[in-house]
């Protein structure tokens, strides 16, 4: 591994990341591609404020990692070589050698947990690896669980195969279903021993995203009452604005329009894992990005038999990030957020008037963006005052009759509408559907409402089935799923990782030989426990 400048022990890290000159043979990505715009932010802050936004540093090295799994289509939509999966790559992507241009670094954020302030967290085990510039615009590329960094408290700043699988497939799956999330590059694997409930074994996943900013980093300068904070929290907002809200430079107000901002994508974030049954399971403010992306998984998972309070995270005893529970407690975050930004709205300290006024627009744009998803995947397309109500309707019986949410959406597609109110209960096509519901006369009463909704739009079967496969995926990483992949994967074999990598990226047609994947969960599935161990 001559060609690569490999991670010294933490102790000498004091080195200067931006003076590597040995050479590399990934002749396609030259060392001026790296633009690491946040290190170069961090560099300046602690140069005028003596205030940086983190540590610059290289991971601990991790014995004979393994590629369990690359995304070669975000590595092409990064551009580049189809080659690029090579030895030099799995010793930079297992947090062993950087290449030329990188300037690894843990970033610094607090936040709230659990609704209470936490004080400062940051990358207790990921690591910025740099900002690369790419056809789509920079990206960064972070890997997690490449070792201690100053923020690791008492953890060990690594992460577990078990944990790093569910986040390379789900990050990729998320993406492909349409919902912004943060992507997942690779994922390699080392005999390491961690330590958790039992020995497992090490692994990293490098994820990639525009930015990994999160409300935390907001909340850490607004609220650590040290000298300069404040002054770091406005390099801060600008810098943010500058790279990755470019439409709000120049406005008068640039803390209030980032929060319009960022409510708006977080109302449509919110709907959107609604509209999937997706349940991050850790909403705290550290795991928001400014972006609206879906960022940290850990113990997420996606609904089976519709329960509106389901609790996916096992550490959750109150449920406070259940399912129904997440619009609300996106817009608790938004709160901290907005309250981080109070010292640069002027006057806002006695009047955050402003301020709320922005805030409580999520009040009407989640609803906004909840009911557009709902009547998309009833395949409505005219907007009408009670398409709300047949929505929660539908809601409502699946709840009642513990129905698969996934499979009932996916049947509702098929679903026959056309012919005599009559036919439609005794039509054999529509019997898929209509077997889910225990309480068929319930089902038959909403059935007739719907039918009727679609034929007032002048709605077709067989375009409204299209359109409604667009929006209703027949594949989502079911934690069986995953369970299946991390056994065999633990015992060496990476090839069920591989296939449900491969099925997700297109989790909204039907693939030959996987119908089992898109059925209900076996029994044991309800015997899985996922927690923050991880
Ligand atoms: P999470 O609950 O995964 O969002 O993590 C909350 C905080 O704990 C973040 O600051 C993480 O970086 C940190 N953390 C979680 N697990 C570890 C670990 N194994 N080693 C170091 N820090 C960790
Ligand atoms: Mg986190």
């Amino acid at each position: 591994m001559s060609t690569l400048r490999h991670m010294p022990t933490p102790a000498d890290t004091s080195a200067d990341t931006g003076a590597r000159a040995s050479s590399h043979n990934f002749a396609a990505l030259p060392a001026e591609a790296w633009l690491n715009r946040f290190a170069q932010l961090s560099q300046d802050t602690q140069a005028r404020l003596g205030v940086p936004l983190g540590t610059a540093l290289l991971g601990e090295p991790l014995p004979t990692p393994r590629w369990v799994a690359t995304s070669d289509g975000l590595a092409r939509e990064l551009g580049w070589p189809a080659d690029w999966r090579n030895d030099d790559a799995l010793q930079v992507f297992s947090g062993n050698a950087v290449w030329p241009g990188m300037a690894p670094m843990a970033t610094v954020y607090s936040g709230h947990q659990f609704g209470q302030w936490a004080g400062q967290l940051g990358d207790g085990r990921a690591l910025l690896l740099g900002e690369v510039d790419a056809p789509q615009g920079p990206q960064e590329l972070q890997l997690k669980g490449a070792g201690m960094t100053p923020y690791s408290r008492r953890a060990d700043g690594r992460a577990v195969l078990r944990s790093s699988i569910r986040e390379f497939l789900c990050s990729e799956a998320m993406h492909a279903l349409g919902i912004p999330t943060t992507r997942a590059l690779a994922l390699t694997a080392s005999p390491e021993a961690v330590r958790r409930e039992t020995l497992e074994t090490a692994a990293v996943v490098t994820r990639v995203a525009p930015s990994f900013i999160r409300f935390g980093h907001f909340e850490h300068f607004a609220h650590s009452g040290r000298p300069r904070h404040h002054e770091a929290l406005a390099a801060l907002l600008d810098f943010v604005i500058a790279h990755h809200f470019p439409q709000l430079r120049g406005q008068p107000q640039p803390a209030l329009a980032l929060l319009d901002a960022v409510v708006q994508r977080t109302a449509e974030l919110m709907a959107a894992w609604q509209s999937v049954g997706f349940c991050h399971g850790v909403m705290n403010t550290d795991n928001m990005s400014i972006l609206g992306l879906t960022i940290d998984y850990g113990p997420f998972g996606f609904l089976d038999a519709f329960d509106p309070d389901h609790i996916c995270n096992h550490s959750d005893d109150r449920g406070r990030y259940s399912w129904n529970n997440q619009p609300q407690i996106g817009y608790w975050n938004l709160r901290a957020l907005a309250q981080a930004l109070l010292p640069l709205v002027p006057d806002a300290q006695d009047d955050p008037k402003a301020l709320t006024e922005v805030l409580q627009t999520y009040e009407q744009r989640f609803p906004q963006a909840m009911n557009a998803r709902w009547r998309a995947k009833l395949g409505l397309q005219a907007e009408r005052a009670e398409d709300v109500e047949l929505a929660i309707d539908y809601l409502r019986l699946l709840a009642a009759g513990r129905v698969d949410f996934t499979i009932a959406f996916r049947r509702l597609g098929g679903f026959v509408s056309e012919g005599s109110p009559e036919a439609l209960a005794s039509d054999a096509r529509n019997a898929p559907l209509r077997d889910l519901f225990l309480d068929r006369a319930a089902f038959d009463a909403w059935a007739l409402r719907y039918a009727q909704r679609l034929q007032a739009e002048g709605s077709t079967d067989a375009e409204r089935a299209q359109r409604m496969g667009r929006v209703n995926p027949l594949y989502v990483l079911r934690n069986h799923l995953a369970e299946t992949a991390i056994r065999r994967a633990q015992q060496g074999d990476d090839s069920e990782v591989q296939r449900l990598h491969r099925l997700l990226q297109n989790p909204f047609d039907a693939q030959a030989g996987c119908e089992a994947d898109a059925d209900f969960p076996p029994s044991w599935a309800q015997s899985i426990e996922v927690s923050c161990s991880s």
